[in-house]
């Protein structure tokens, strides 16, 4: 195909996919492929749900947008859902995570601006982070390669080395404005943060007036098991939250949950978005909300998640120098590769009929459909193990003696 006319910032490989159905993408050519990757975490009933395609129809016939000077049908409604079911009691919707991130970080520099400390500029983020492509999410995530070459780094953020509390400790000052951290880190590596590390974190932020801002752009959305990723515990509530990616179930929404008292402060003219939040998103966001929100679907993925963490570890008994490490949490699952680059591994398993992606440090990532079957699991860990197979002790050596 000729991409010549795109902006060379992606290069896919030489495929083409005409339609999807639940976990299965069909190409061109007819051949079908086990989707464990759901779009980056996003596809969270699969491809082409009947629900949402339904919810997006009857919207489409009634209105798609009316930017946000009127009131938009759903959003409400939609917005006292979730924070009927998380810490949340005010709601602003966005199209994508990095405005998701945009808006947390407004909302608190400007309250702390509004409680008489305009200084409390700064935000503590953690090394591994990912938190978007604005100028604010790569300045927050601190990655210094996608930080080169735009300018100069913007103030008021700081980088804090994941896991470690005493040194966040000493980086809180009278500057500091909030905390920013992904309860698991996907494309750091899908590196769970401890949950006592959360409550301590909350501890901490409690003590010092500093604001608790989560990421679960990608960790959220039932992907752990839980609607949200921290809700593993209940002393580790933020003040504000970002998610996005599996809400609109590939539909393009994001949210920024935040209390009462952070959000009191985002007066009319604060801030705003145009999309963020039309009629048909907030209908497909409540199509997804109806299998997300129920307690009996996220035992459905916890019980998977469990087969597919198993499946994971055997396959690391099995092939001890390929699987180093079994990573990550509920269905946002994977493994740190050893005597294999993690591309090499993807690049197979895709010629063998399997998408995955990778993540940072080596990592295979999986983030199959939450609605995916035990029957898919078990084909792909199957295809997994034959790609494992194919790589052989001869491919596993010359990559050793590489090293
Ligand atoms: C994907 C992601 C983002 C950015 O979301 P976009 O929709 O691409 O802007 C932010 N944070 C995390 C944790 C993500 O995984």
């Amino acid at each position: 195909m000729d991409r010549s006319s795109l902006f060379p910032s992606y290069a896919p490989p030489n495929l083409r996919f005409t339609h999807g159905e639940g976990t299965w993408l069909t190409d061109t050519s007819g051949r079908r492929y086990l989707d464990f990757i759901s779009g980056i975490s996003v596809n969270t009933l699969g491809h082409a749900h009947p629900d949402l395609v339904a919810a997006l129809e009857s919207q489409a016939r009634k209105l798609w947008h009316l930017s946000n000077m009127f009131d938009v049908p759903g959003q409400a409604e939609l917005a006292a859902r979730y924070c009927e079911l998380t810490f949340a009691d005010r709601v602003f919707f966005t199209n994508s995570g990095a405005e998701s991130i945009e808006c947390a970080l407004k909302s608190a520099r400007r309250y702390h601006a509004m409680n008489s400390a305009p200084e409390r500029i700064e935000v503590i983020g953690f090394e591994g982070a990912f938190h978007g492509r604005t100028y604010a999410s790569v300045n927050a995530a601190g990655n210094p390669k996608y930080l080169e070459g735009f300018g100069p780094r913007l103030p008021g953020y700081v980088q804090a080395p994941f896991g470690d509390f005493e040194t966040l400790q000493s980086l809180v000052s009278d500057k500091t404005a909030a905390i920013l951290i992904e309860p698991v880190q996907g494309e750091g590596g899908l590196r769970p943060a401890p949950l006592g590390y959360l409550e301590a974190i909350r501890a901490l932020c409690d003590e010092t007036g500093t604001l608790l801002i989560y990421d679960e752009v990608q960790c959220g959305a039932g992907r752990t098991g839980k609607l949200f990723a921290h809700q593993w515990s209940d002393r580790a509530a933020p003040d504000i939250m970002a998610a996005a990616k599996g809400v609109g179930g590939g539909f393009p929404l994001g949210m920024c949950l935040a209390t009462e008292a952070v959000a009191q402060h985002m007066t009319p003219g604060t801030h705003g978005t145009t999309y963020g939040g039309n009629a048909l998103a907030v209908a497909v966001g409540a199509a997804v909300l109806d299998h997300l929100g129920r307690e009996d679907f996220l035992q459905g993925v916890r019980d998977r998640a469990d087969l597919l963490e198993l499946k994971l570890k055997r396959l690391k008994t099995a092939h001890p120098d390929l699987v180093e490490e079994v990573r990550g949490k509920g269905l946002l699952i994977g493994f740190k590769a050893g005597e294999i680059a993690n591309l090499e591994l993807r690049n197979r398993a895709r010629d063998a009929g399997l998408l995955i992606g990778v993540a940072a440090d080596n990592t295979v990532r999986l983030a199959p459909p939450l609605n995916v079957s035990a029957a898919e699991i078990d084909q792909a860990v199957d295809i997994l193990e034959s790609v494992l197979k194919s790589v052989g002790p001869s491919a596993s050596a010359v990559a050793a003696a590489l090293k």
